[in-house]
């Protein structure tokens, strides 16, 4: 049957045998999917989710039961006092956006501390120059790099000290960096000590990819605004597109108004017939997540069988689906994201080569071959075409296509 994948029995045998390594990884995954069901089970009774809520509404968006339910069911699966799920966040990059603008107002200052934020924020903060920017808007901006994958704690302390700080932000996943992800412990300790000296700082959390990994989310751990896309964790595969705020209801208030307008803020906004999607996309999350978590452990274990660095290893703990390759060789790069392309559902036949982006500095390499444009909650490979040559590889909306995918991929770096 490998066969008409055109997979080598020596690649089928490789995997096996590493597949047998991670079996402890998949029971404590296989624990936080059944934990994090729970939680959603839970908020569709407590907000008697109904067929009622599949319908949905068209112009202004007056009204609209399904909208508000989804809200809530996202309000209580991330702990949180309030939350926005609209199709009109066009990606996770235009929520953080909304975001910023919402809570930052000319003369005050962003800090972020997990040194450059995100590459698609660099011209929304102005660190590349843009008319548009909070910079042009008169919005300060700071950093504080990482030290040794961690906050620089005491660095962060003095510049609470000695300034006045509007909103602080955390990104947990990597971004095309090559740290480690943040887990919710350092997370935790940090917005501790943030507070301890200035309780007014907001502080908020990129918390894409994030989702659902382990058994707790930002906000319990002290975090006032976490914000994340649909097209990763939280959709499931299935939302067609869209972006979560969740936080405190005076900040998620403030964010309703810049998405829509000062005076109608949550009031309006139609959902166009994607409220079944959306609810079903939170229902599978869970079980997505931990697939995509299996696929990642995985191609960990694999690709430091076969001699590459990878990051994190396959027994390490983590805090999000991004799985790094370090191949340290453009075309290795290049090659196992065409097997990932190859190894997709959609559009398998298309050859991946490097490209500018919009919103990205380098070229970048992306295989995407899924049902929704763009999303890496399937399995999706990417990363800049710079050193040292890092994939960047999530997602798969099940276990055995992830499987089968990695198994394309290696087929092709050993071919080479
Ligand atoms: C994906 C991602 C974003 C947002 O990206 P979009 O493609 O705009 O949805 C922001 N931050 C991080 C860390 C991400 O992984």
């Amino acid at each position: 049957m490998y066969q008409l994948l055109g997979i080598s029995e020596k690649v089928v045998e490789l995997v096996n045998r590493c597949e047998k390594d991670c079996e402890e990884q998949f029971r404590q995954i296989d624990e936080a999917c059944e934990y994090n069901s729970l939680k959603v089970l839970a908020s569709f009774h407590k907000n008697k989710v109904s067929e009622a809520c599949f319908n949905s509404t068209t112009g202004y968006g007056y009204n609209d039961l399904g909208r508000e339910t989804i809200e809530n069911i996202f309000k209580d699966v991330l702990g949180a006092e309030d939350a926005l799920v609209r199709s009109q966040f066009i990606s996770g990059s235009h929520a953080l956006t909304v975001c910023f603008f919402a809570l930052l107002r000319p003369g005050d200052t962003l800090l972020s501390i997990c040194g450059k934020p995100y590459d698609t924020l660099d011209e929304v903060i102005g660190i590349k120059e843009n008319k548009s920017s909070l910079k042009s808007f008169g919005v300060h901006y700071d950093q504080i790099d990482l030290v040794e994958d961690d906050f620089d704690y005491e660095t962060i302390k003095e510049y609470i000290r000695n300034h006045k700080v509007k909103v602080v932000e955390i990104q947990r996943s990597k971004g095309y960096s090559t740290r480690k992800s943040l887990s919710l412990d350092k997370v935790g300790k940090v917005i501790k000590c943030i507070k301890e000296i200035d309780n007014n700082v907001i502080v908020m959390v990129d918390n894409c990819y994030c989702e659902f990994v382990s058994s707790g989310e930002p906000i319990s751990v002290g975090a006032d605004v976490i914000v994340g896309s649909l097209i990763k964790n939280l959709g499931g595969g299935i939302a067609p597109n869209g972006a979560y705020i969740a936080g405190r209801h005076d900040l998620i208030e403030l964010c309703a108004e810049r998405l829509t307008l000062p005076g109608e803020g949550r009031e309006v906004g139609p959902t166009l017939g994607i409220n079944k999607q959306l609810l079903q996309g939170i229902y599978f999350a869970p079980g997505v997540v931990a697939s995509s978590l299996k696929t990642a452990i995985l191609t960990s274990r694999v690709l430091e069988v076969l001699g590459y660095e990878v990051e994190p290893t396959y027994k390490e703990t983590r805090a999000d689906i991004v799985q790094n390759i370090i191949f340290k060789d453009p075309n290795k790069l290049l090659e196992f994201t065409r097997g990932i392309q190859e190894g997709s559902a959609i559009d398998s036949n298309a050859v991946v080569e490097a490209w500018d982006m919009p919103g990205y500095t380098d070229k970048v390499v992306m295989a995407s071959g899924s049902f929704t444009q763009g999303s890496s909650i399937e399995l999706s490979c990417d990363g800049p075409m710079r050193a040292p040559y890092i994939a960047y590889m999530q997602g798969s909306l099940t276990y055995p296509y992830g499987k089968l995918g990695l198994m394309k991929a290696i087929e092709k770096i050993i071919e080479k």
